[in-house]
């Protein structure tokens, strides 16, 4: 099963206000979730192209907030893919055990 088709049976997700707001409505829902067997240069590919348009996102912030605050394994959100979001949690944990 790919990811895509994972992530459409969780649709629809709750709504949020500040995904009215959002660069990536509209957008093909495959450039943010790639299907299991991608290779890795169509990987980079896509991905580049859907954090291109996280880059001008007004909500980026807020979106990437949210994922990382929940465990949201796939996809790009906020810019960042899923390896770089669990980088990201481990980062605030740290930095919030440190305060
Ligand atoms: S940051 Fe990217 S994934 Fe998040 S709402 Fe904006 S365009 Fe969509």
């Amino acid at each position: 099963m790919s990811r895509s088709r994972r992530r459409t049976e969780l649709l629809p997700i709750p709504s949020r206000g500040w995904q009215e707001a959002a660069a990536c409505r509209g957008e093909d829902l495959a450039l943010f979730f790639g299907p299991e067997d991608e290779s890795w240069p169509q990987r980079e590919m896509r991905e580049r192209r859907a954090k291109q348009v996280c880059a001008g996102c007004p909500v980026r912030t807020t979106c990437l907030d949210d994922a990382v605050s929940r465990p949201e394994k796939y996809g790009t959100w906020g810019g960042l893919n899923e390896v770089e979001r669990t980088s990201e949690r481990r980062r605030r944990l740290r930095r919030a055990n440190a305060a």
